[in-house]
C-alpha cells in the first residue's frame, strides 16, 4: 500500500514565540497549504486572513519536504538535544495542519515520545486522538468547528468578530495577538484596552519576531 506523504513547508528547532508556551523550545513543523487563503498575493484582497504574515506555500523552507509519518518523525527526533530528558516538544502549525494530520501522524510523534501541539484556524473539527495541547485562532468570516481546546488564540482586531462573542466556548486560555502590519502599535494599544476591560482575555505577543527567530 503506499504510504501517505504529508507536505511540510519547513520543520525546524526553535523557541515558541506566542500563546501559553511563548518561550518554551519547540520543533515546529509547518504543514504547506492553508483553506483560508492561497499564499499568492495576488489573490490577498480576497483571502479570508488578508492580514496572514506566515509563508506556507509549498515545501522549500528549512528542513521543508514530502515526508510519510515515519520520516516525520525521525526529522523530529533529530532536531531534539539527544541528551534532553523531557519529551519533545512538537507545534504542528501551518498553513492550516488540519488539511492534512492524520492519526497515523500523530501515533508516529507520540512514539518518539512526543508532547504534541497543534495551532489550527479552527475551521476543522479535530477528530484524532493523543494531541496534548490545542490551540485556536478563529479568523472572521471563517467557520468555527473545533470550539474546545486548551488555547484560544485571536489576532486583533478583526473586523466582525467581536472577541466577547467567543467567550461562551470551552477553552482554558483567552488571547488577544496584536495584528501585525503598520497598524501595530495602535493594536497593541487596542489589545491592552480590550484586556483591562475584560480580564477573561490576556496579551499574546509574537517574541520570536523581537529575536529575530523564525
Ligand atoms: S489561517 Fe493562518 S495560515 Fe491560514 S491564511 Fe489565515 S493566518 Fe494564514
Amino acid at each position: 500500500m503506499k504510504r501517505k506523504r504529508y507536505s511540510v513547508k519547513e520543520l525546524f528547532y526553535t523557541i515558541q514565540g506566542e500563546g501559553f508556551h511563548a518561550g518554551r523550545p519547540a520543533v515546529f513543523c509547518r504543514f504547506a497549504g492553508c483553506n483560508l487563503w492561497s499564499g499568492c498575493e495576488e489573490d490577498r484582497a480576497e483571502a479570508v486572513c488578508s492580514f496572514c504574515d506566515t509563508d506556507f506555500v509549498g515545501i522549500d523552507g528549512l528542513g521543508g519536504g514530502r515526508y510519510t509519518a515515519e520520516e516525520m518523525a525521525q526529522q523530529v527526533r533529530s532536531l531534539w538535544p539527544a541528551d534532553a530528558s523531557e519529551p519533545i516538544f512538537v507545534v504542528l502549525t501551518g498553513g492550516e495542519p488540519m488539511l492534512q494530520l492524520t492519526q497515523e501522524l500523530v501515533d508516529a510523534l507520540k512514539a518518539l515520545p512526543a508532547e504534541i501541539s497543534i495551532e489550527t484556524n479552527g475551521t476543522i473539527a479535530i477528530d484524532i486522538e493523543g494531541i496534548d495541547w490545542i490551540t485556536v485562532s478563529p479568523k472572521a468570516g471563517a467557520p468555527l468547528r473545533q470550539r474546545s481546546g486548551n488555547e484560544l488564540k485571536l489576532v486583533y482586531p478583526q473586523e466582525g468578530l467581536d472577541p466577547q462573542s467567543l467567550e461562551h466556548l470551552a477553552f482554558e486560555h483567552y488571547y488577544l495577538q496584536p495584528m501585525d502590519g503598520p497598524e501595530l502599535k495602535r493594536n497593541m494599544h487596542m489589545v491592552v484596552e480590550y484586556c483591562k476591560r475584560r480580564p477573561k482575555w490576556k496579551v499574546s505577543l509574537q517574541t520570536h519576531k523581537w529575536m529575530g527567530i523564525p
